[in-house]
C-alpha cells in the first residue's frame, strides 16, 4: 500500500516515475488547455449530468453485473461478470470516446482525430462524433484496415474519414505517430481523442475518470448481490483502460485484491506478444515513460497477440505505478488459453466474449486457485466477441 502523503498523478501527472509529457514542445500548450479544461468540467455538475444522461440514455449504462453460475461451479467460487460488451458498439471504449467527444464540443473544438488498430476505439470515436456532431478523422494503419475490414466500414458508416497509415509496421503505433502528428498542425480547432489510459498527461487520468464508471457501478452492484466486496477484480489490460476503469473505484478497499492480465502470444519470446511486465523494461515511448517491450538499444520491438486489442509495445503509465507499489499483480494469457477461455464462457454461460476479455477469463483459475472458496471475483467483460467470430473460425479452421 502507498504510504507517501504526496498526490498521485501529481501536477505533471507523474505516476512515481512513470507516465508525464513526453512530446514536442508545441503540443505542451494544448494539453495544459485540455488538463484545465478537463478538470473544470468534471467539476461541472451540468457537464456530469449531460456525460450520465448519455451513458444512461445512447450507451445503456449501467451494464448488468450477471452472476456466472456455471462458471462459479467449475471455480468453486463465486463469478461475477461486469457487462461492457452490452455497451452500445460492443465494448467499453465507449465510455472513453463519448467523454472526450463532449469535452471536446466544450472546449470549442469542431474536429476529432483518433487513432485506432483494431477499429474498436475508431467505431467509438466514430459513433461519439456523430452523436454529436463533430467532424471526425481516424488513422488506421493499412495493414490493420486490411484485417479490419469491416470496422473500416463501419467507421466510414457512421461517416467518419479514415485514413490509412503506411508508415513503419502499418499498426497501431504508427497510426497514433501519425495521429499526434496531425494534432501537432491542428491543435487550435482539433482534439484528440485517445483511446486508452495511455499518452501524455492528462490523457491516462481522463481516460480513468472516463471509464471509472465501470467500477462505480460494480461496486455498489456487488455489494448489493452479496453484501460484501469482492476479494478479486480480474481484467485484461492493452493500454489499460478498462483496467484502471473497474480497478480505480476500488482503490481504497485494501481486502480487494487486482489482477492485470497482458497478452502472452505465442511465447514470451521477443516480438511473440506484448506482456508487457513479463518481458520489457522502463522506457519512454508515444508521450509517456512507462514499461516497454524493447531491445537493448532502447528501439520498440514488434508485438504479437491473437487479439488486437492488447497488441501493444506500453502500458498505461498507472499499471506500472500500481505494479511497483504491491497493488495490483500483473499476469499473461497466451494466445491459445485465451482461445480456449473464448470458447468456455460461450458453452457455460452463454455470452461469446471479446477476445482481448477471453484473456482474463483465460487466467480465472489460476487466480481461483489463490483465492478462498466461495470468494467473489469481478471478471471484466470489457467487451463481446462478434467481431472475433470470424477470425476465432479462420484460426481454429487452419489448426485442423
Ligand atoms: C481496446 C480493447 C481492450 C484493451 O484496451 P484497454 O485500454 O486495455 O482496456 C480490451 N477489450 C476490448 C473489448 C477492447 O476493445
Amino acid at each position: 500500500m502507498p504510504t507517501a502523503s504526496a498526490r498521485v498523478p501529481d501536477a505533471a501527472g507523474r505516476f512515481g516515475p512513470y507516465g508525464g509529457r513526453y512530446v514536442p514542445e508545441t503540443l505542451i500548450p494544448a494539453l495544459e488547455e485540455l488538463d484545465q479544461g478537463f478538470r473544470r468540467a468534471w467539476r461541472d455538475p451540468g457537464f456530469r449530468r449531460e456525460y450520465r444522461r448519455l451513458l444512461a440514455d445512447f450507451v445503456g449504462r449501467p451494464t448488468p453485473l450477471t452472476f456466472a453460475a456455471r462458471l462459479s461451479a467449475e471455480t468453486g467460487r463465486r463469478i461475477w461478470l461486469k457487462r461492457e460488451d452490452l455497451c452500445h458498439t460492443g465494448a467499453h471504449k465507449i465510455n472513453n470516446a463519448l467523454g472526450q467527444v463532449l469535452l471536446a464540443k466544450r472546449l470549442g473544438k469542431q474536429r476529432i482525430i483518433a487513432e485506432t488498430g483494431a477499429g474498436q476505439h475508431g467505431v467509438a470515436t466514430a459513433t461519439a462524433s456523430a452523436l454529436l456532431g463533430l467532424r471526425c478523422r481516424i488513422y488506421m494503419g493499412t495493414e490493420d484496415m486490411r484485417r479490419q475490414a469491416v470496422n473500416v466500414y463501419r467507421m466510414r458508416l457512421l461517416g467518419a474519414e479514415v485514413v490509412g497509415v503506411d508508415s513503419g509496421t502499418r499498426t497501431l503505433k504508427d497510426a497514433v505517430n501519425e495521429a499526434l502528428r496531425d494534432w501537432v498542425t491542428h491543435v487550435t480547432d482539433t482534439h484528440y481523442c485517445l483511446g486508452t489510459a495511455y499518452g501524455p498527461h492528462p490523457f491516462p487520468v481522463m481516460c480513468r475518470e472516463f471509464q471509472s464508471v465501470i467500477g462505480r457501478e460494480a461496486r455498489r452492484q456487488i455489494l448489493a448481490a452479496e453484501g460484501r466486496l469482492p476479494a478479486a477484480l480480474l481484467a485484461c489490460v492493452g493500454g489499460g483502460s478498462n483496467a484502471i476503469g473497474l480497478f480505480h473505484a476500488f482503490r481504497h478497499d485494501p481486502e480487494v485484491r487486482f489482477f492485470g492480465v497482458e497478452a502472452g502470444g505465442r511465447s514470451l519470446q521477443p516480438g511473440e506478444h506484448a506482456a508487457r511486465f513479463a518481458g520489457g523494461k522502463p522506457g519512454v515511448f508515444q508521450g509517456a515513460a512507462t514499461w516497454i517491450l524493447q531491445d537493448e538499444h532502447g528501439q520498440i520491438l514488434g508485438t504479437h497477440s491473437v487479439s488486437a486489442g492488447l497488441d501493444y509495445a506500453a502500458v498505461g503509465p498507472e499499471h506500472a505505478w500500481l505494479r511497483d507499489q504491491g497493488r495490483a499483480e500483473y499476469l499473461h494469457c497466451s494466445d491459445a488459453a485465451a482461445l480456449r477461455a473464448f470458447h468456455r464462457l460461450a458453452e457455460c454461460e452463454g455470452i461469446i466474449p471479446a477476445l482481448e476479455s477471453s484473456h482474463a477469463l483465460g487466467v480465472l483459475d489460476e487466480v481461483a486457485a489463490r483465492l478462498p472458496a466461495e470468494a467473489a471475483i469481478i471478471v471484466n467483460l470489457s467487451g463481446r466477441g462478434d467481431k472475433d467470430v470470424a477470425e476465432v473460425a479462420r484460426l481454429e479452421g487452419a489448426m485442423r
